[in-house]
């Protein structure tokens, strides 16, 4: 025990560019210290603080991502579980799936692990996909589409988002943003259904995920309950509305982790959204431009319209994980590729967090 207790001391502190969990956001170390200070994980879920912190909490992620007044937020606790709860409450037979890697994958088997008719479309292998060549069939009630997908780093243009809601205007489209918020500009009025987590682009720790509801999609979630079909239990649409109209949740929640996240919100708002995400792609633009000129590197989506600035996924020439393991000794913890590119890879990511200077450090001791 005593061992292991001086060795956690001795830690340098490291500079995590994984893409989740990531490094904190740089306010969150003072913001733990007041939560447990003011004895914040002891409140009451059902007491006035709580339903303070909810609304409040909500108004800012509103103002933050302009988010529509009339839509709703929830607090889950994970975005996989957001991909579940989407498929219950929304789809009573049929959903579509774009495919760009393995989270797109995960929401896609969940829909079948759901009994659901599943229909995929999946993208090239490291390009995005046509909206020409595809046709979504009028049975399908639910179109999915993951913003960034996390395993390959590759984007869903917005402009394709918005042309999918205007030439299926009747289905419900649900996005996935867990690596790209708050980066993402988004124009939600446009989708019905989003969601991200703590432990990416917000700097929070894990264990919080947000989703947000429009108008429709509640209602689509009451039309299935009335019809007889299970959308769920504790966590259905219904049923964390209700709650929430008294800015209350079903269950007891992660009330440290809505607290920080309030808190950095706050933080951001304070920066500017405008600034945090002119300086996302300042960081990706010579990060990309770093790795693209490296003769050891090369970024694996090869069209730079396609390319994640928030997630980058870079192959390495002869492995990655020498690479890793030695930015590891100097404290710089990049995270391996995902599933079978796990040595073949390394993944970046380029959150709020990171700052410029951290960049230049990392690229210093990638060149040498
Ligand atoms: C990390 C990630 C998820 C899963 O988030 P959890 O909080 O681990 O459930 C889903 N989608 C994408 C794109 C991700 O990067």
């Amino acid at each position: 025990m005593n061992k292991v207790k001086k060795q956690t001391q001795k830690t340098k502190k490291r500079s995590y560019f994984t893409v989740g969990p990531s490094q904190v956001y740089p306010t969150v170390d003072k913001h733990l210290r007041t939560a447990i200070r003011e004895q914040i994980p002891s409140l009451s879920h059902r007491g006035k603080e709580f339903q303070a912190m909810y609304q409040r909490t909500e108004e800012l992620l509103k103002e933050l991502l302009g988010i529509p007044d009339d839509y709703a937020v929830f607090f889950l606790g994970s975005s996989i579980e957001a991909m579940e709860r989407i498929i219950q409450n929304t789809v009573e037979k049929t959903s579509f799936h774009f495919i760009d890697g393995a989270f797109s994958q995960k929401a896609a088997a969940i829909a079948e692990e759901l009994q659901k008719t599943v229909i995929r479309h999946e993208a090239p292998r490291d390009s995005s996909f046509d909206l020409k060549k595809v046709t979504i069939p009028k049975n399908a009630e639910l179109i999915f589409i993951t913003e960034n997908d996390t395993s390959t780093g590759l984007i869903f243009l917005h402009e394709y988002v918005y042309e999918l809601k205007k030439q299926y205007p009747e289905k419900l489209i649900a996005v996935d943003l867990v690596s790209s918020a708050p980066y993402s500009p988004l124009d939600f009025s446009q989708v019905d259904l989003a969601f991200f987590s703590g432990q990416k682009g917000f700097g929070i720790p894990a264990g919080l995920s947000v989703l947000i509801v429009s108008p429709a999609a509640l209602k689509k979630a009451e039309a299935l309950k009335a019809k007889g079909i299970n959308i769920g239990t504790y966590h259905n649409f219904p049923t964390l509305q209700k709650n929430r109209e008294k800015w209350m949740t079903p269950e007891t929640p992660n009330v440290l982790a809505i607290y920080l996240l309030q808190n950095v919100i706050e933080d951001m708002l304070k920066q500017g959204i405008e600034k945090i995400r002119k300086e996302t792609d300042n960081k990706a633009k010579i990060l990309y431009r770093f790795f693209e000129e490296n003769k050891h590197f090369s970024p694996f989506i090869k069209d730079q319209k396609f390319r994640s600035p928030t997630t980058l996924v870079i192959e390495v020439v002869g492995g990655s994980k020498e690479v890793r393991e030695r930015l590891a000794k100097v404290g710089i913890i990049v995270g391996s590729g995902y599933g079978e590119n796990k040595d073949l890879h390394i993944r970046v990511a380029n959150f709020p967090t990171h700052t410029m200077a951290q960049i230049k450090t990392l690229m210093k001791l990638l060149s040498s």
